[in-house]
């Protein structure tokens, strides 16, 4: 059984179905270090794109991974980072929808806007879900830590070109952080900007997994709420649902990738031991415990696992 390098999943997307991921960069790589990040700090806090793989490479896996026909709704470039630090964004993008008939997306915390390359690139994709978590400099600073030569106005103004040129689908997301960005002023700060966007849709998320700091909390349910009212949002503030693929045979070998890119709840591993008839899901859970490389972390009183 073939294991794939820059191809995950499908997995569950609370928006978009059953997501087949395409990463085309370096785990890690970003051009923020959100307080909020499941995947932990950023290792690689970069300021502009640079060059990481092979287009034909990623290609020729996605061309492979075809052949299995595993359903999915969507394709979706995403990575364990900022996926626009990807060089050869457009190139990639168009060589997927060469492949596919699935809309291809893109998850991106928008930073990257302000070069033309990357916007030419996003361009070419169906669906892009940029993020906007701030309303001003200080916050914008305090929760996404970009790396010190990227500008918040630079970056809002960025997204209003983008929006401005862009056909395909926009969708918005914000991630609401307890004491960070859920005031009345902070949030009617953002709407501001917002006015200023041609979007489809607007997602409100909060923090449900595991964060990379452990002073980051969700926001009360009246603060959800009133972001929900103040933002004109539609709110995400659950768990995926649905099922997690993966080819490999072996159980922990097939979880470990995953988490790899997705951190998974105890009861997302359970379920997907049990949809793969796993006889052995204590001994699957020890090994959890044993393997360096497996992070346990106690979040929501539930056990959520990741790689370090
Ligand atoms: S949440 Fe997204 S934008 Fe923020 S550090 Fe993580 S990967 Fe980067």
């Amino acid at each position: 059984m073939k294991e794939y390098k820059y191809i995950f999943g499908p997995i569950p997307s609370r928006r978009m179905g059953n997501s087949l991921g395409i990463s085309p960069i370096e785990k890690r790589s970003c051009t923020y270090s959100c307080v909020y990040c499941q995947l932990g700090r950023t290792k690689n806090l970069m300021k502009e794109p640079k060059k990481f793989f092979e287009t034909e490479d990623i290609l020729e896996e996605f061309r492979d991974y075809l052949k299995e026909n595993i359903a999915m709704d969507v394709v979706t470039v995403v990575g364990e980072g900022e996926p626009t630090l990807s060089y050869d964004l457009e190139e990639l993008i168009i060589g997927l929808k060469n492949l596919t008939e699935k809309p291809v997306a893109v998850i991106t915390n928008g930073s990257m806007l302000v070069y033309d390359r990357v916007r030419k690139a996003l361009k070419a994709a169906d669906i892009v879900l940029p993020s906007l978590d701030a309303g001003n400099e200080t916050t914008f600073k305090r929760i996404n830590r970009p790396n010190g030569k990227i500008n918040f106005n630079d970056v809002t103004e960025a997204l209003v070109k983008f929006s401005k040129e862009y056909r395909g689908q926009l969708w918005m997301e914000t991630m609401i952080v307890d004491g960070f960005n859920d005031s009345t002023d902070e949030l009617k700060e953002i709407r501001k900007i917002l006015d200023k966007v041609r979007y489809d849709r607007l997602y409100i998320n909060t923090p449900v997994r595991p964060p990379a700091e452990g002073y980051v909390n969700e926001p009360s349910k009246e603060k959800l709420d009133e972001a929900i009212k103040i933002l004109k949002g539609t709110s995400i503030q659950r768990l995926s649902s649905g099922a997690f693929f993966s080819e490999i045979k072996d159980d922990f070998e097939a979880i470990k990738s995953i988490i790899s890119r997705h951190p998974m709840n105890k009861f997302e591993v359970k379920s997907f031991l049990e949809s793969r008839k796993c006889k052995n899901e204590e001994e699957i859970f020890d090994k959890f415990k044993r393997d360096d490389d497996i992070e346990v972390v106690e979040y929501k009183n539930y056990s959520t696992y990741r790689l370090k």
